[in-house]
């Protein structure tokens, strides 16, 4: 069976205000992204090249994937997702075909965009095999040709995320590849309170719910333990009745008790 089959293609439908907070990242993404898509000619006039890929780094659950998800919404691009440890996991023996395959797939159906997520996990065994060349030098070589060769037109976009950017192949991050490094970090309070506000946007809550107290209670916390609470807290008030109209504080109270904060603390951001 043809390996990209399995790449499905999609125009996502998430809009920037299903995320919250990361203005800086949305202001970013959309220069990179969405400008030279709707104003190729302005490009041209001033001569200047769009820039290249784009690669988002920070700790799990902060977005990453929805903000790739959102700019190829916003920009009316086709998307293509591909996790870094399948090309090696689904498509045994066939890896590097499946990146050609994927950046023909991109092309035919261009404008389009191509996310890596876990870009990183092609690099580990990079070069270790002693002799020969080995399975993930051979994805990663082909890698650079694709990527080099799509980087000269506008109309296919890559995105890579990564929790772990000291492990990316410094190949990839040399200059005119993913040389725009947008680190997606964790909520502060207001995003919080805004990530709160979003994921509670088709669930009807008591007016003792306050967003701000929610925020200020789960410092440490990101976005994706945010949407786990609340889906906790709508259990809860389930669980004490299938007739509950709202969901209290209390069930939100309980909630927070139940999820941990993600551990990012450790995380080292890229100087
Ligand atoms: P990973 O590195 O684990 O892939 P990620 O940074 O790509 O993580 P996402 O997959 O985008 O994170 O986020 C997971 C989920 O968490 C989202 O689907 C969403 O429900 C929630 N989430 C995370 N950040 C936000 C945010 N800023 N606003 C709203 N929801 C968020």
């Amino acid at each position: 069976p043809s390996a990209m089959r399995e790449v499905t293609l999609e125009v996502p439908k998430v809009n920037w205000e299903d995320i919250g907070g990361q203005k800086e990242v949305k202001n970013q993404l959309l220069e990179a992204v969405v400008w030279p898509q709707k104003h190729r000619d302005a490009f041209t006039r001033i001569g200047t090249d769009p820039p290249t890929a784009v690669l988002m780094f920070g700790p799990p659950g902060c977005s990453k994937t929805l903000m790739a998800r959102a700019v190829a919404s916003e920009a009316g691009l086709n998307f293509l997702a591909v996790k870094g440890p399948e090309l090696f996991s689904k498509w045994v023996g066939e890896s590097e075909k499946a990146v050609r395959s994927l950046f023909d797939k991109a092309r035919a159906n261009a404008p389009a965009i191509i996310f890596f997520d876990e870009i990183d996990s092609l690099a580990i065994t990079r070069g270790k095999d002693g002799d020969g060349v080995s399975v993930s030098d051979r994805v990663m070589a082909q890698l650079l040709v694709q990527l080099d060769g799509v980087l000269k037109r506008v109309d296919v976009i890559v995105i890579a995320a990564t929790n772990r950017p000291d492990k990316i192949d410094p190949a990839l991050l040399r200059q005119g590849r993913f040389d725009r490094l947008l680190y997606v970090g964790p909520p502060n309070e207001i995003d919080r309170e805004e990530i709160f506000s979003i994921h509670l946007r088709k669930t009807p809550y008591d007016s003792d719910v306050s967003m701000k107290e929610l925020a200020q209670l789960t410092d440490g916390y990101t976005g994706a333990d945010i949407a786990h609470i609340c889906r906790q807290a709508a259990l809860a008030a389930l669980e004490e009745s299938f007739d509950a109209s709202v969901v209290t504080m209390k069930h939100f109270k309980m909630a927070i008790k139940q999820v941990q904060p993600s551990e990012f603390q450790s995380y080292q951001k890229l100087s």
